[in-house]
């Protein structure tokens, strides 16, 4: 049962049951239209009551059905929402907790609305790429207005029921109730008040202007154009245009161009990109061999070994998160210098409004300092993030296995080192694994959780489940030299140093990668992110594994001490105190030297070129990756992609990207690529899974 139908006094009470959210799939639609008419049916009813059990009205339509016939069988939700709307009997949306989408397209139709304080309303459409299909941008802008309807519909965002409220001359709510527990009593009530009220009000029949519509318009859609988050995304723009259609037609020829709009979006690669994200950002949490049953450790303290860059960052996360936090490092200064940094960079956000100024004393006062190891055997879970030294790892797990207490989980932050033999310098391998934050790691949304290979699944599962109350993406990897991301742009990088030898400037390169969507191209990444970080790793590395080829371009630019912008200068010149990326003279002829000295013959790379050369090279490592069980699922690795490493959000992650350029296809460049004479033809080896998946037509996620 998906709607529940009950009598109370003349006043029928059709309640959607359908958890989480009470969306609207084809089930609820069906019983929900059947309670209708047994409503309009029986003369002993006079008015009905719409309104949603537990924690939400409705959060919308079933996103696993779009795109799907399931959408469109009868009743479908336009069907629903005609029926609604054309009732002869009085219909009181009961509104509370969360009213989105489908959901408050809905209680549009339905004649009065009556909300409980702390309702959380929005038409998220666009997060999916889409505009709202059902009569959202028609009906919104006729109850609250063009200017607020559109920020709505724009954005995407949910606004409280409260500060609509105070909209001038809304028409979106009749009454407010006067909590949420009196809401379903004083709906009814209120049902019964305008039971006889005749001619029912529908909002279709509102009419709708803007003053300065033209003006008006044009100014919206200049700024949606030039905003970083609707930039590649068709669907804002074409939300102004149905509300500005919603201004100029009569209602029935607006719904019919917002219908059309919706369709067509459906079928755009933005819209597959975002939509295929947000499954992967549920999935991502949901861990096959974990059941529901898994126990979960109760965490309530953190300790956090190293106080520098990432321990002061990760300390932050959980003190935010309201959990108390004691931080360890080697000597009162280094905690000092760390306590100080943490602390500036709270203070930032207070002035920034980010942050009360209560809440900083208070996170404060439940971070403590030590430098003794037995001030952290009360702590639940403790993150070590001292310096990349398997020996230093070493000294600290051995400490900690001391003075750890029985069941506490302990975590490494380290980016390459191997985890199995971090958890093996302890006593209870079961209780080890990696938790991989990325830098500034109070900003960076993701969380690489490494599963070694004795990690327990309780230890697992309530990682998973602490990385949701510090508002992280956690993504499950295996053990590997750099995991899932690092493991994937060291390839990447390599193809980016490849194309620097054929000719490419760097400029070049970046630039073709950010009209690719890229927020930054890989050399002005490195500019920031330090270019002795990147040649620190390759000493390592390339000495540990001499069959890897690499272009020394960039320990060329770093035995210059050019690292970047902190030095002023790296593959880039920069002004003081300034990021813009000046071209370099020097790094030129640098380039065009070491050309020179080795005999490349500089040619004509095009941008798809420079663009299918990187993606494809994280594409065919990332199919490694899955292969050997590293990642579990492709989506998974997609979410890597996004959170951490900027890859463009409406391309999906570059896992769905490749299944939307055809792997067929894929294979068919990296072919191509491997005949380039300079290009080593074991790097566009295609990886096994790449290969058969290909060949099958079938797609990473059905693999
Ligand atoms: P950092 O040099 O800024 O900080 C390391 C801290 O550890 C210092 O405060 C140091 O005093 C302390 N320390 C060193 N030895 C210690 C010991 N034996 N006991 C207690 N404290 C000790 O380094 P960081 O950038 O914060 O990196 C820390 C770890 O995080 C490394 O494993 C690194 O690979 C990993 N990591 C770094 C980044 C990044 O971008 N910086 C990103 C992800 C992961």
């Amino acid at each position: 049962m998906t709607t529940t139908y009950n009598v109370h006094d003349e006043v029928a009470l059709i309640t959607l049951v359908n958890p989480p959210v009470n969306g609207l799939n084809w089930q609820t639609r069906q019983q929900c239209l059947i309670h209708l008419e047994q409503a309009l049916g029986d003369p002993h009813i006079k008015a009905i009551v719409l309104t949603g059990e537990g924690k939400a009205f409705c959060g919308g339509a079933d996103i696993k059905e779009f795109g799907t016939p399931k959408a469109l069988q009868e009743p479908n939700l336009h069907t629903l929402i005609t029926a609604f709307e054309n009732a002869d009997k009085p219909i009181v949306a009961a509104l509370h907790s969360v009213v989105m989408g489908g959901g408050l397209e809905l209680s549009l139709a339905c004649h009065y609305r009556v909300s409980a304080p702390g309702c959380q309303i929005a038409l998220p459409e666009v997060k999916l790429g889409l505009i709202p299909g059902a009569g959202g941008t028609q009906r919104l802008p006729r109850v609250l207005g063009v200017e607020v309807a559109l920020n709505m519909i724009v954005s995407g965002e949910p606004i409280l029921s409260e500060r609509l409220n105070m909209v001038p001359a809304q028409k979106l709510f009749d009454k407010m109730a006067t909590s949420a527990e009196d809401l379903i009593p004083e709906a009814l009530d209120f049902a019964r008040e305008i039971s006889t009220d005749r001619p029912l009000p529908r909002v279709r029949d509102l009419s709708l202007k803007h003053p300065q519509a033209d003006a008006y318009f044009q100014f919206a859609k200049n700024m949606v154009k030039n905003s970083p988050q609707a930039k590649n995304l068709p669907a804002p723009l074409k939300a102004i245009e149905a509300i500005r259609q919603a201004t100029l037609l009569p209602f029935a020829q607006g719904l019919a161009f917002e219908r059309e709009t919706f369709l067509n979006l459906m079928w755009t690669p933005e819209s597959r990109a975002l939509r295929h994200l947000f499954g992967a950002q549920r999935n991502a949490a949901k861990v096959a061999d974990l059941d529901k049953d898994t126990p979960i450790k109760n965490i309530q303290t953190v300790g956090i070994v190293g106080s520098g860059t990432m321990g002061g960052g990760i300390a932050m996360n959980f003190l935010m998160a309201g959990l108390p936090v004691t931080l360890l490092d080697t000597s009162q200064e280094a905690l000092d210098k760390g306590v100080l940094t943490l602390t500036q960079n709270f203070e930032d956000r207070v002035k920034k409004g980010k942050l009360k100024a209560e809440k900083l004393q208070s996170m404060l006062k439940a971070l403590s300092t030590t430098v003794h190891y037995a001030d952290l055997s009360h702590c639940d879970l403790i993150i070590e993030a001292v310096f990349e030294d398997l020996a230093v790892k070493e000294k600290v797990f051995k400490a900690l296995d001391a003075c750890a207490k029985q069941g506490a989980i302990l975590a490494t932050n380290t980016s390459t080192l191997d985890v199995n033999a971090i958890a093996s310098f302890t006593q209870r391998p079961g209780d080890v694994l990696g938790m991989h934050f990325f830098s500034p790691a109070n900003v960076m949304k993701l969380l690489e959780v490494v599963r070694a290979e004795k990690t327990s699944k309780e230890v697992l599962a309530s990682v998973m489940s602490v990385a949701k109350k510090i508002k992280k993406i956690a993504v499950v990897s295996g053990v590997c030299d750099g995991f899932i991301g690092n493991r994937m742009i060291e390839q990447y990088s390599r193809q980016a140093g490849f194309l620097l030898e054929e000719g490419c400037s760097p400029a070049q390169i970046d630039q073709a990668l950010e009209r690719f969507g890229f927020a930054m191209g890989p050399f002005r990444m490195s500019d920031l992110a330090g270019n002795d970080i990147g040649w620190a790793i390759r000493k390592r590395r390339y000495i540990e594994r001499p069959e890897m080829k690499y272009s020394p371009m960039g320990d060329l630019i770093c035995v210059l001490g050019r690292f970047g912008q902190k030095t002023g200068a790296g593959w880039y010149d920069y002004k003081s105190g300034k990021r813009d990326a000046i071209h370099s003279p020097l790094v030129e002829k640098l380039l065009e030297d070491y050309r020179t000295e080795h005999g490349l013959k500089k040619r004509n790379v095009t941008d798809d070129e420079i663009v299918q050369r990187l993606v494809f090279s994280l594409v065919n490592e990332g199919a490694k990756i899955l292969e050997e069980g590293i990642a579990s699922k492709s989506s998974d690795i997609d979410m890597v992609y996004i959170t951490g490493y900027g890859f463009p959000i409406f391309r999906g992650g570059p896992m769905h990207y490749a299944q939307e350029f055809g792997l067929l296809n894929v294979v068919g460049a990296m072919k191509r690529f491997a005949q380039n004479p300079k290009d080593d033809a074991q790097f566009w080896q295609p990886a096994e899974r790449l290969l058969s998946l290909a060949k099958e037509g079938r797609a990473f996620s059905e693999a």
